[in-house]
């Protein structure tokens, strides 16, 4: 059965007058990821529903993630909840009619994993159109925008992401040039910050905008020497009112991106996760999630976040956030958690730090003033829902908390409060978190040495400041690892792995061989160096940790009678290896909710893999970890 959805509308969240990181897309070929999708292909589900009413597994290494109990030998498996956890002897009594007894062969079983910090919908819209790659000359990309034109002669618009900035001089990408190879229909490309986009004079005509066409705040439509528009839009209030207009990102293009991604989070052993927001498209990538689920098509659980990101924005979102709520929910899809981004990135200097950055000589910028935090975080907790924060700089931290002391004092002990990111902490703010009950997510392939870094925030505090993992794991935080996919180097194959962001949590280094790919000075370990987590620890990191971020502890994160059944088996017995092989460690059967929907051991399901190389190489940029 094919999956359909009718039209959405195509409706972006512009009101972006302070753009902070637009996170950054990976490259994809929808059109070549596609091809792998069994949707398309063989037009079966990708979740294949077996006629079994449950599983016996047997004579596995289980990992439960739950202390009472952390080594069992069998896990019983009743429609979509875990019934029995114990020695292979005690499953005998669930033998039976329609039970699917499945041996492990003494591999590892996990809970699933949590993906604390993602993007998805994001991610399926920036690669939905032309694969522009970060390391593409000019020629290259005129050249895969010209093939990608011809060979899509119905698209009403040629939509790319991620060439590099780079290519062009001061003066910026030129309109004629796309001119010259797509005079018909409107071209609308962008950069590999999705800050600026290179459009076509055709894009300009859709959108109604001339020379007079007055630049917004945060914006500019550049010109040329002749005081024409000259191709080069910058900021994301000037160029995305282009893509609303041109149709550059269609509904339809998202939700034929989305199951292959999703298809290969199941591959990555991913059956929660929370989206932390996009900068477009984001009522039909809502509709999509939930027409997903609806069709039996969303192999995950999946929590939604209303964004914010400046005061604007703030004064409404716990209203906002209720309305959403109330609006896109599904068995499986939920909104209860408002994103708040607070402050940019190190790379762009826009990070809110408490010391200057070394070359700029000013300290970034909050987003939001002590007063409005305050303020929309308590109207967002009297509502009941959780609040989570971007933030990088130590300004940004301190002020976030802040506000989450502010919160507790004002009597919400247990709302969920989250900081996101959680790069620059200063030491003297790092048992506040405890104090306060605030979670810590991160990433763990961001906690590596990073030259670009220590130029702007000098070697010392790069040294002391940065992702203090050891220090909350001491001071028993939850602690949530996740890839912020696709704002993250490495992109899909390397940057979602969670094997490899284990490996870094416990190293502060990239795994061998990625130091490129992550964006780490080659031979060098992050310091403080005894800031690293155990397999343990990063492992909970994954999936009880993110399971109590999301607010779905009682259900997820560690395998219990009565929780559900989200489980995965790896390849390997993380904690019998060598540590170094962690990040080769795959997985080799994925169940969600009592259903399999990755398995390429025992036939069940779909056992064909997404080709990772299709989903991207990752991005570099000032809003990636580079
Ligand atoms: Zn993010």
């Amino acid at each position: 059965m094919k999956f359909r959805v009718g039209q959405f509308a195509l409706v972006a969240l512009f009101t972006f007058t302070s753009v902070g990181c637009v996170e950054e897309p990976a490259n994809t070929s929808t059109e070549e990821a596609r091809s792998t999708d069994p949707v398309e292909e063989s037009g079966t589900p990708a979740i294949e529903k077996s006629g079994s009413t449950g599983f016996v597994l047997t004579n596995g290494a289980v990992y439960t993630v739950n202390e009472e109990q952390p080594w069992v030998e069998a896990v019983v498996v009743q429609g979509n909840k875990i019934v029995y956890v114990g020695d292979d002897a005690g499953v005998a009594g669930f033998r039976g009619d329609g039970m699917e007894e499945i041996d492990l062969e003494g591999r590892l079983l996990l809970p699933g994993f949590v993906e604390s910090h993602i993007h998805i919908g994001m991610g399926a819209g920036t690669t939905s159109g032309v694969v522009l790659e970060s390391t593409d000359s000019l020629e290259e990309v005129l050249a895969k925008v010209r093939t990608y034109a011809t060979e899509n002669p119905d698209k009403k618009t040629i939509f790319g992401a991620s060439y590099s900035a780079f290519i062009f001089d001061d003066k910026g990408p030129k309109k004629e040039l796309l001119d010259e190879i797509v005079p018909d229909r409107p071209v609308y490309l962008m950069d590999h910050t999705l800050h600026a986009a290179w459009v076509n004079s055709k894009a300009y005509e859709a959108a109604g905008m001339t020379r007079e066409t007055p630049s917004p705040a945060g914006g500019e439509y550049v010109k040329n020497e002749q005081g024409e528009l000259s191709g080069w839009v910058k900021g994301g209030p000037a160029h995305l009112p282009i893509l609303v207009k041109t149709g550059a990102i269609t509904s339809d293009a998202i939700m034929a991106s989305m199951p292959v991604l999703l298809e290969g989070m199941s591959e990555f052993g991913f059956t929660s996760a929370i989206d932390m927001g996009a900068p477009f498209a984001t009522e039909a990538i809502y509709d999509a999630y939930v027409a997903l689920d609806e069709a039996g098509e969303l192999p995950l659980r999946l929590s939604v976040t209303y964004y914010v990101n400046n005061e604007e924005l703030a004064k409404d979102a716990a209203d906002k956030l209720e309305e959403y709520a109330g609006r896109w929910k599904s068995e499986h899809v939920w909104f209860d958690t408002l994103k708040i981004t607070i402050d940019s990135v190190i790379e762009n200097q826009k990070a809110a730090t408490l010391e200057p950055f070394l070359n700029t000589g000013d300290r970034g910028s909050l987003y939001l003033g002590a007063e409005a935090m305050e303020k929309v975080c308590m109207e967002t907790a009297k509502k009941g829902y959780g609040i989570t924060v971007h933030t990088i700089g130590d300004r940004a931290v301190r002020e976030t908390l802040n506000a989450a002391e502010a919160l507790r004092e004002a009597g919400f002990t247990d709302t969920r409060f989250s900081t996101t990111h959680s790069q620059m902490v200063d030491p003297a703010d790092r048992s506040r978190y405890r104090e306060l009950g605030v979670d810590a997510q991160s990433t763990g392939n961001w906690a590596v040495h990073i030259g670009a870094n220590v130029e702007v925030l000098g070697q010392e505090r790069h040294d002391t400041v940065q992702f203090p993992f050891r220090s909350w794991a001491d001071d028993g935080v939850t602690i949530a690892l996740g890839s912020d996919w696709p704002a993250t180097p490495g992109g899909f194959e390397h940057g979602l792995n969670p094997f490899n962001n284990i490996y870094t949590a416990m190293h502060r280094k990239a795994p061998p061989g990625l130091e490129g790919a992550l964006g780490q000075d080659p031979g060098m370990i992050l310091k403080p160096e005894d800031q690293v987590l155990t397999l343990a620890e990063a492992v909970a990191a994954y999936t009880i940790g993110g399971a109590k971020m999301l607010g779905i502890d009682d259900e997820v994160g560690s395998i219990e009678v009565g929780k559900k059944a989200d489980l995965i088996l790896l390849d390997r017995n993380l904690f019998e290896i060598d540590p170094e092989q962690i990040p080769k460690a795959r997985v080799m059967g994925t169940i969600f909710d009592g259903r399999i929907v990755h398995d390429v051991l025992y036939g069940k399901g779909d056992s064909e893999l997404v080709d990772l190389d299709d989903l991207g190489d990752g991005a570099v940029g000032p809003c990636s970890r580079h």
